[in-house]
């Protein structure tokens, strides 16, 4: 699936084309922070740059001294000097306080909008960070935000001197000559025009790119994760096949992009350059006509160059800008992405009184999307309790909707219709993080991290001593082969528990979910291809954990669930059937049937 929908993208698009100072305020206000000290910062600079007028204006002054008019005399060198000096003292002075101020002062804000950034996947909710791929949602907290961040510390800072300069310099030659200041602005306004265009241009098939980028980026992680089963199946060509013809495709977008782009652009600076030809000829016509002196002439053609340097340079800043902005704008669609409603801080509500569960008339559908439009219900009007302490097992063929159950439970979306309470208070007004102080997970897809064994298990419990964690990995079966690892309990798992077995990766799981020792305990049972030895372990851990607790698990083998408490089956999103086993044999329906099913297969057959 995509980050983005097309709508949100649309919306992202705009965003990007309203401008820099858009950008700039939005990414201010976000902050939080004051933007006092940066914009101090940019008017020194802004100062600095229109000083550089100065020692031209002071030669202009000597050389009308020297032709008799008013200014310098001609022999008072040391005036001119000392002038010369502080004009130079100055715009140190206004280019060091600058600098300092615009990098403290974005330093600031940038710092304000990385946390408000972070703090935004923080309050995302589960589903949101389960559908963004991970390696997209690190690309835009770093890079993206890096991007941003050169909007204070570069971008802003060249357009002032790209505006500045000329603006001071256009004033001065106005000054000197408003005849030839206008043959040199006459080409102006048509190349700006030219380079918004071309800014805009950019921002629109640099969309077309980037997706085009993160879809074959996409394709690309896939056929390197699954380059295993591909070559195992003989059949890889197919594969890359299909690369090659995306990369083919992103180098001619990208040719195109180069090709027609490179014109605006070659069209702005012979614009601006024109401007020149415009100004020589004028002040020839005019110099020829005794009108014009030919020192302010030569004066005039210098400033002019200096004029133009900022400006031809500016398409350059373009290029930071257009990728400044595409980042803003990712980070402002991720920004826009809907949270999670959570309880006032303020005004926590009631405790929870107990650990019992109930689900009141729940029915929930998938938010529809792109790929799947108008996906049915996932649950519909299910309404069961369990009560405290007890184990209800969870049970159904494949896309009965056991998972959505729990997923639900854990609050990594909100049901459409009715309401999910623990110990009589709606899930939602408990908010997720006391909901999470209540339970303890373990699912089939155990997350491991690139870290030692004990800081794996102490995420369940992050104050715990070293000898509590080792204590829960002995009561989940982990010490035996964590001892036998070259480091022990010291070991790297290496990138997503890389180095372990499966069977040995959901032992640590069950291990954290011990230390944790949550009152209530979500399972979702392991029908990985784990050996019988090692199953056993596991179902010796897991009754370990469950013990006293209230407890809801998915169940696939159905003989490890002859003696819960409760049994719900499920089909097509409805809850069908519930009872004890042997009840629910007698009556003879879904759950005889998919018992009937189980048996006549291997014992541990799953769904
Ligand atoms: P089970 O765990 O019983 O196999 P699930 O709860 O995973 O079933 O799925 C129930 C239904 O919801 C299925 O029709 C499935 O295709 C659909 N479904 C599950 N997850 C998603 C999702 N993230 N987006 C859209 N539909 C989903």
């Amino acid at each position: 699936m995509d980050d983005i929908d097309i709508a949100g993208e649309d919306a992202a698009t705009a965003r990007a084309q309203a401008g820099p100072l858009g950008m700039l305020r939005r990414v201010v206000k976000l902050s939080g922070k004051s933007a006092r000290p940066f914009y101090l910062g940019l008017a020194l600079r802004f100062l600095e740059r229109a000083l550089a007028l100065g020692p031209f204006l002071a030669a202009y002054a000597w050389l009308h001294g020297a032709a008799g008019g008013s200014g310098f005399a001609p022999g008072d060198i040391g005036a001119l000097l000392l002038v010369l000096a502080l004009l130079l003292g100055g715009q140190f002075l206004c280019a060091y306080l600058g600098q300092l101020l615009c990098f403290l002062g974005s330093y600031d804000l940038i710092s304000g909008y990385r946390e408000r950034v972070i703090d935004k996947v923080r309050r995302l909710p589960l589903s949101t960070l389960r559908r963004r791929r991970a390696g997209q949602l690190a690309e835009v907290l770093s890079e993206d935000v890096k991007n941003v961040e050169s909007i204070f510390t570069h971008v802003t800072a060249d357009l002032i001197t790209a505006v500045s300069v000329p603006l001071a310099f256009l004033a001065a030659l106005a000054w000197l000559d408003w005849r030839l200041a206008a043959s040199l602005t006459l080409m102006l306004a048509p190349a700006l025009l030219l380079l918004n265009g071309a800014r805009r241009w950019f921002i629109r098939s640099g969309r077309r790119k980037q997706a085009q980028f993160r879809d074959t980026a996409g394709l690309l992680v896939e056929f390197v994760n699954g380059i295993t089963t591909l070559r195992l199946f003989n059949s890889p060509q197919r594969w890359l096949d299909k690369l090659n013809g995306r990369f083919e495709e992103m180098r001619q977008s990208s040719m195109r992009v180069e090709a027609l782009g490179a014109g605006p652009v070659q069209l702005y600076r012979l614009c601006l350059e024109s401007g020149l030809v415009l100004l020589l000829a004028c002040g020839a016509w005019l110099a020829h006509d005794g009108l014009l002196p030919a020192w302010i002439w030569l004066l005039f053609l210098i400033l002019a160059c200096k004029l133009l340097e900022p400006l031809l340079d500016a398409a350059a800043t373009l290029t930071v800008l257009r990728m400044a902005a595409q980042s803003e704008a990712r980070i402002q669609a991720l920004l826009d992405e809907p949270e999670m409603p959570e309880p006032d801080p303020a005004r926590p509500g009631p405790a929870p009184a107990g650990h019992a569960i109930a689900f009141e008339q729940v029915s929930f559908g998938y938010p529809a999307d792109a790929a799947a439009p108008g996906v049915p219900w996932g649950l519909r009007d299910v309404s069961f309790r369990v009560p405290q302490g007890s184990v209800t097992a969870i049970v159904g063929p494949s896309g009965a909707g056991k998972s959505t159950l729990i997923h639900l439970l854990a609050r990594f979306f909100d049901p459409q219709q009715g309401r999910i309470t623990l110990g009589g208070v709606d899930v939602r007004a408990l908010g997720t993080g006391r909901l999470y102080e209540h339970i303890s997970v373990v699912f089939q897809d155990v997350q491991l991290f690139d870290s030692s064994i004990l800081e794996n298990v102490r995420i369940g419990r992050p104050h715990a001593s070293d000898a509590a964690v080792i204590d829960a990995c002995r009561q989940a079966y982990c010490d035996d082969f964590v001892r036998r690892l070259p480091d022990g309990y010291h070991t790297t798992v290496g990138e997503g528990g890389q180095k372990l077995s499966g069977g040995e990766r959901q032992r640590v799981s069950i291990a954290r979910a011990l230390l944790r020792d949550a009152p209530v305990l979500l399972l979702d049972e392991a029908t990985a291809s784990v050996d019988p030895e090692a199953q056993h372990e596991i179902q010796q851990a897991l009754s370990r954990l469950a013990r006293g607790k209230t407890v809801i698990m998915i169940a696939h083998r159905l003989n490890t669930i002859r003696h819960a408490d409760q049994i719900l089956v499920f089909d097509m999103g409805q809850l069908r059937e519930s009872g004890r086993h042997d009840d629910l044999l007698e009556r003879r329906g879904l759950y005889a049937r998919l018992w009937q099913g189980q048996s006549t297969m291997a014992p541990d057959a799953a769904d």
